[in-house]
């Protein structure tokens, strides 16, 4: 038995577990044998704290979960170690599935925080800008830089909208940047800032990508989308067709009132569009959506920011739309912290209904868990504390300065937590955070590329 711990860790107390019960009793006594342990993905996380997302299973003051092979074998208040297993301590940490986020331009990473306070050096311009110095091994940074903050701040599913697609070559470095980092979700083939409105959609490029990520174990858990062009489009149904042809999920940014509509009334919407901001969608245009169930994925930071106005969050949960949340850019969000994003729109939507409980935090959490999960149409695999499912995990030690007293884990979660505050990430089971370090990635070296390619734009612009 090989054990983990941090030293404080040995210190922590028992959990009181008032509040905190699950929602029936569930719990696996059986005797969990004696697996084939794999020093990559197989262990068992003991006595943590449990949020595990699915309504079944409920929560646990105090249980284990162990992984077998990269997936979710058990969940138990009672364990017996099985012979040979890496241990993880979960005394005195709160664990939960990864963070899922609905949409991100990844590429954007390096241009953080670099929207000027004037129009040529406002969100669109700044990045068309910057976006024509890219190379493919740029973008790869790019991404295996977003990756790595994503995973240090518990998320463990992407959704990438890759809108400086110049090539198959630009949207191979979104994959590799992501499978290299260990990270899942999907990548949107989505064309270009200056990308001429009259020039066709480059299917031959899409298809190229198709066929490379189709056939490599390497890229089996990240998916490929489109990245729709905008609704005035003159390619937009043939684009659209062609994609559902080739199976591929669709994501569009619609950031004014009527675009909707447009897309309804062509007879475009389905359950595999994902709308993202729609922060001006008018009352018929939410019944559309919820009426063909596409999902909406908000992402306030960057739409306040850009002055896109409030998410309507409200209004699409009365209507019962699907919901999800992005980190969209950090070129305007500063950071990609999903616990910060789903306490920002809770506390937009009880301050819009000026109701304390508008919206509970368990509500919330879905949207960066499950339902987040059922966007990507992969719930089976991801987004809850399920056995079978695969081992994304976070885990949150008690004992920091904003995340220690409390026993309302899912207050904790929307409210206190921080990326800082987590000890531990798994996807699929190999572990790529442990005592609060970043594995697998050599995180000095990468800040040092990506300032240094960050300086190189700088000068040639
Ligand atoms: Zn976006």
């Amino acid at each position: 038995m090989k054990i983990f711990r941090r030293d404080f860790l040995k210190k922590a107390g028992t959990l009181s577990v008032s509040g905190f019960l699950p929602f029936k009793a569930f719990s696996f006594e059986e005797d969990i044998g004696n697996p084939k342990t794999d020093a990559s993905d197989s262990f068992l996380i003991k006595d943590a704290q449990v949020i595990s997302m699915d309504p079944e299973i409920g929560n646990f003051g105090r249980a284990s979960v162990l992984v077998e092979n990269g997936f979710i074998k058990t969940i138990s208040r009672n364990v017996q170690i099985p012979h040979d297993i890496h241990v993880i301590e979960g005394e005195g940490a709160i664990l939960m599935p990864g963070l899922i986020d609905n949409h991100w331009h990844l590429w954007t990473s390096l241009l953080r925080s670099m929207a000027g306070n004037e129009k040529e050096k406002g969100y669109f311009q700044m990045t068309e800008r910057f976006s024509k110095l890219y190379t493919p091994e740029d973008m790869k940074l790019a991404a295996r830089f977003a990756a790595a903050e994503a995973i240090n701040s518990g998320i463990t599913c992407v959704n990438d909208f890759n809108h400086n697609a110049r090539s198959p070559e630009f949207v191979m470095a979104s994959f590799e940047g992501i499978a290299e980092a260990g990270l899942k979700g999907r990548v949107a083939y989505g064309g270009y800032r200056d990308l001429a409105p009259d020039t066709p959609t480059d299917f031959e490029g899409i298809k190229q990508v198709l066929e490379i990520t189709s056939n490599n174990d390497k890229y089996k858990d990240i998916a490929l989308g489109l990245g729709a062009r905008s609704v005035d489009s003159p390619f937009l149904k043939e684009d659209w067709e062609r994609a559902r042809e080739l199976g591929m999920p669709i994501d569009i940014h619609v950031n004014q009132r009527g675009q909707i509509e447009q897309l309804y009334n062509k007879g475009l919407l389905d359950n595999d569009v994902n709308i993202i901001h729609a922060n001006k969608v008018t009352d018929e245009e939410i019944e559309k959506i919820a009426s063909t169930g596409a999902s909406v994925t908000m992402t306030p930071f960057t739409e306040m920011r850009i002055g896109f106005g409030f998410p309507q969050i409200n209004r699409f949960r009365k209507s019962k739309v699907r919901l999800g949340v992005g980190v969209d850019t950090t070129a305007l969000s500063g950071n990609a912290n999903l616990f910060a994003v789903i306490k920002v729109l809770q506390n937009i939507a009880n301050a819009e209904a000026k109701n304390e409980f508008e919206i509970l935090p368990e509500e919330i959490l879905k949207m960066v868990t499950t339902d987040a999960a059922k966007i990507q149409k992969i719930q089976d695999k991801t987004g809850s504390i399920t056995p079978g499912k695969r081992a994304d995990l976070i885990m949150l030690r008690k004992n920091d300065l904003n995340f220690s007293t409390g026993n309302r884990p899912y207050h904790l979660m929307t409210e206190a937590a921080q990326p800082a505050n987590i000890e531990f990430v798994a996807i699929g089971g190999k572990i790529a955070k442990r005592d609060g370090e970043l594995l697998n990635i050599d995180k000095d070296e990468l800040v040092m590329q990506a300032k240094e390619t960050f300086n190189r734009f700088t000068s040639q612009l």
